[in-house]
């Protein structure tokens, strides 16, 4: 209930107001000269103060100055005599709200009353949302942060619950690899970058929209006036190309890549978070595909997230409770089919699937960053193992264990030192390790590769190129890398035998492998017609179900006999 104080030496005029606006549901005091009224003004914050301009002891203005000086949101009003100066400097220092003519008309009064606390309202709300901008604005860009774009999201929640037909799309916007933009071209760079693209983000806006910096290099858009799911891809899309026109910051040209994940939402029953974890998982896809798309998230990206995460846990929980193993598999020199390596093989023994075969959670892990601990363990654990069978048929000393070797794993820093470790610990010979590497090692950042694989290589350890041929890599590429086998893929050989282009294919890379020392294997040999051909081709080594199936650690001394 709003108060009011009257401050009036006409006690008709007290009288009057006090009766005529009592039906207001305001709360009304009056006052007959200047002293008192101040007094009741310091004592009680009104909201109101009417006063005649012509008092006994003082002027009205007086008597506003004062309790504007302890309640400064007050409202003034001020009473004049019929004809008097309407408007003085004072007057508009005081911010005196309106004049009142004598005689009054209680209509104009009510109305005076009604105008200036609704022009106090709306005053407090702009300054208040101004504060809060204030706050909450990001320093680089100058767009708002996170909280205040929550605060949107959350406000937008609460109009649309009111209205089923509302819409609510979010866009969450994300440079790709925004970090080698910092790193090519410095930070002063990275940050114009950043101011840029918050402009051409906020010029997506529209209507009751708004754009903020949420993090780093992310940006987010709120859509509140989207009539469909198309015109939200659209915006989208639009958004991108802008995004993705070139800058030229500081001298430089900058052209970006660009991922926007999208939420769309129509009941609104969502919180804010709710909202913004499905438009990071959208992008979290676009990211996935390599980046520079617009994803709109569904339902079935969330399943498949909370499917990842439950797999992420059990692939965790399996680690800890040692489920999993190791398998071997021989591998056969050709020329007087005696052993010539193995191969470990990782595989998982869930407690309800059974025995998962690599294929089925070493891409996960990968995804999901725990191969290089799953990967440690394999070196570990093969060396262990490697170890004791030595100790039982010494002829192994001679012989290389072979241990595939994920691109993570093979970039950790200090892997030398570990092999060098794992060595050590089991007394064995460098030469008793051969790592598998695939062709995406070699992609990977070929220089600091080369370096990787020629400290391995000083140390005495093997080096094998894996499933050759399935990647990219140029043959010409290979004679760049310190390795030791090649070895040739399942699918290759399956086709051999059927397949003349095949042959081909694989006899120019058995004939150019040969030509730069390569000891060549092949893998997949399941027949004694695959066996012929790959003898006709010269290969060296041979790894396949035709010899052994890969089998348990302890299996393997009785699977070796017939190739002493
Ligand atoms: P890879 O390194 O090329 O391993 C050879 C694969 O061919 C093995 O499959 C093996 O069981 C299979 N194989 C061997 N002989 C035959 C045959 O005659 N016919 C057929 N059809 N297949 C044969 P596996 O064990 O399922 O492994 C698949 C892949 O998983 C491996 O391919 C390797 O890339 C990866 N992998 C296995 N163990 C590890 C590991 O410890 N670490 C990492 N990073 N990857 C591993
Ligand atoms: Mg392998
Ligand atoms: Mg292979």
């Amino acid at each position: 209930m709003e108060r009011i104080l009257i401050v009036d030496d006409e006690g008709s005029i007290r009288k009057a107001l006090q009766i005529g606006l009592a039906s207001e549901n305001y709360e009304i005091d009056s006052a007959s000269n200047g002293i008192s009224g101040i007094q009741m003004g310091r004592q009680k914050a009104y909201d109101v103060l009417i006063a005649d301009l012509c008092l006994p002891d003082m002027t009205g203005l007086d008597v506003i100055e004062k309790i504007k000086a302890t309640s400064p949101a007050v409202i003034p009003i001020v009473i004049t005599g019929k004809g008097s100066m309407q408007s003085s400097l004072e007057a508009i220092r005081l911010e005196v709200a309106d004049y009142l003519e004598k005689p009054l008309s209680l209509a104009s009064v009510k109305e005076s009353i009604t105008r200036g606390l609704e022009r106090r309202l709306v005053k407090r709300r702009e300054t208040e949302v101004q504060a809060r901008e204030n706050l909450v604005r990001d320093s680089l860009t100058g767009l708002p942060d996170r909280s205040h774009f929550m605060a949107h999201i959350a406000q937008a929640i609460t109009a649309g619950s009111r209205d089923k037909e509302r819409y609510l799309a979010v866009l969450l916007i994300d440079i790709d690899r925004f970090k080698s933009i910092n790193d090519t071209h410095g930070h002063k760079v990275g940050d114009g970058v950043l101011i840029e693209l918050a402009q051409r983000v906020k010029a997506c806006t529209s209507g009751a929209g708004i754009a903020a910096r949420l993090g780093e290099d992310t940006f987010a858009v709120l859509i509140a006036d989207a009539q469909s799911d198309e015109q939200v891809v659209q915006k989208a899309q639009a958004c991108q190309h802008t995004a993705e026109q070139p800058m030229i910051i500081d001298g430089v040209q900058v052209r970006l890549g660009v991922s926007i994940g999208i939420v769309i939402k129509h009941g609104f029953l969502n919180s804010g978070d709710d909202v913004l974890r499905d438009a990071e998982m959208a992008l979290a896809h676009c990211k996935k595909r390599g980046g520079g798309r617009v994803q709109v998230f569904d339902k079935a990206m969330l399943e498949q997230a909370v499917a990842a995460l439950q797999f992420e846990n059990e692939l965790r929980l399996g680690i800890h409770n040692n489920e999993l193993i190791l398998h071997y598999q021989p591998i056969i020199r050709m020329r007087d089919r005696r052993l010539g390596g193995f191969e470990a093989l990782i595989r998982w023994n869930h407690p309800e699937r059974g025995l998962l075969e690599p294929p089925e959670f070493i891409p996960k892990a990968e995804e999901i960053g725990l191969i290089n601990q799953i990967g440690n363990w394999v070196l570990e654990e093969a060396g262990r193992q490697f170890k004791t069978w030595q100790a039982q048929n010494p002829r192994l000393e001679k012989i290389p264990l072979n241990v595939n070797i994920a691109v993570s794993q093979f970039l950790q820093p200090g892997f030398t030192e570990f092999l060098e470790g794992i060595l050590s610990e089991n007394n064995l010979a460098p030469s008793n390790l051969k790592l598998e590497l695939t062709e995406s090692v070699l992609m990977e950042d070929s220089n600091r590769s080369i370096d990787i694989l020629e400290s391995i290589k000083e140390i005495g350890i093997k080096l094998a190129i894996d499933d050759f041929g399935t990647g990219f890599s140029a043959l010409s590429y290979l004679q760049q890398f310190p390795l030791d086998d090649l070895k040739i893929g399942e699918s290759f050989i399956r086709k051999l035998a059927v397949n003349a282009e095949c042959y081909e294919i694989v006899k120019t890379i058995v004939d150019l492998a040969k030509k730069l020392g390569l000891n060549v294997v092949a893998e997949g040999v399941e027949t004694e017609q695959q066996l012929e051909k790959v003898k006709s081709l010269g290969i060296d080594m041979v790894q396949g179900y035709y010899f052994s199936r890969p089998v348990e650690g302890s299996a393997i001394i009785d699977v070796i006999k017939p190739f002493r």
